[in-house]
Order: structure tokens, then sequence, then C-alpha cells
């Protein structure tokens, strides 16, 4: 058995970590509420292979996959699983990460963004993409409604709601602590994340 490791991400931050085939991590919000957005890269000779939202929902034929189901890649290979859902949260698979333009679009320049913060986690691994995927979403509340509507609301994680992987494959993953605090999203204040590997 290898030894337990934690990553603490500060709020507005991001990180990332290698796990192994075989390896489980969870995602915790230790303090509640607050959105964790995942990325899965595989790295693979001629062309990496990337965490696809869009793929992942026409596989499972969900919105979110439930314990047991796959998260695919951008060529329709299982990366993680989702071994247990610690929390009432829907998560969240339709949503980009934010990005500058949604904080301009609120008059906040120079804003903490997730892509940035995911941009930055490739780049200190040396890593590159040829796009920047959607991520997942784990404990954002933002479910389709009736009339097609979709509408970020507050997260109704509460403190201490996890999400544990299971990686099918070696893998680069990029986490980070939403930064959005102008809005209800993360309960209207930012909070870390916490990823414990093994
Ligand atoms: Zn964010």
């Amino acid at each position: 058995m290898s030894e337990q490791v934690t990553i603490d991400i500060p709020p507005q931050e991001g990180r990332g970590f290698w796990i192994a085939k075989g390896q489980t991590f969870r995602v915790i919000d230790p303090e509640g509420q607050q959105v964790a957005d995942m990325w899965a890269i595989a790295i693979n000779a001629g062309e990496n292979d990337w965490l696809s939202t869009s793929q992942t929902r026409d596989i499972t034929e969900r919105l979110f996959p439930a314990p047991g189901e796959s998260f695919y890649s951008e060529n329709a290979r299982p990366l993680l699983t989702l071994v247990q859902d610690n929390s009432p949260s829907p998560h969240d698979m339709l949503f980009p990460a934010c990005n500058p333009g949604l904080y301009e679009r609120a008059g906040l320049l120079d804003h903490p963004n997730c892509r940035d913060n995911m941009l930055a986690a490739l780049q200190k691994a040396d890593i590159t993409l040829p796009i920047v995927p959607d991520p997942v979403n784990f404990f954002q509340r933002s479910e389709p409604q009736a009339d097609g509507k979709l509408e970020v609301l507050a997260s109704d994680n509460p403190p201490g709601g996890n999400v544990v992987l299971l990686a099918e494959t070696e893998l680069y993953v990029v986490v980070t602590a939403c930064s959005v605090d102008f809005h209800p999203t993360n309960g209207g204040h930012c909070t870390g994340i916490q990823i414990i590997v093994g």
C-alpha cells in the first residue's frame, strides 16, 4: 500500500498531480458550498488525450455519471470511474470553467479564474493540449430546468462533502477551487479544496 498524499488547494487556486492506474483520490470540499473543477489528461506518445464531458454525456447517456460509471476521453477511452459520491449536489458537466471573459462581463478585470489556473498547472507539468477542455464541476448546482434554462445556484454541498475517483490509466489531474465570488455559485465566498490521493 502506498502512503496517502494530501494536497491543499487554496481558495481561487488550482493544483495538478499525477495518478497511477488503479489509484484512487478523494476531492473534498472542507468548508462546504465550494465548487471544484476537474480535468484529466492521459499522456500518449503521439497525441495527448483528455477527459471530455461531451463524450462522457454521450457514452453514459447521463448529465453526470452515477457511482460505478466512468468519465471518458476525447478518444472515448475510460479515464476515471466515480467510485463514491458523498455529496447531495448534482455536479455539472455542461458548463466551461470560469474564465477572464466571464469576470469581464461582470466588470471584474484581472480576476483569478479556473481556466487560467488550469493552464498554469498544465504549464508546470510541461503539458500542452490543442484546446482547453471543459471541466467536470463537482458540487456545482446547475441542473437544466424544465423550460431549458441553465442557472447556477448556490452549491448545497455540506462541509466535508466529497467524491472518490479511480484512475483507469495513468493521468495528470488538475483540480481548481472555483474563483467565482461575485455570484452565489460558491455560497457567496470562495474556500479551498482538499485532495487525498491513495
Ligand atoms: Zn471557476
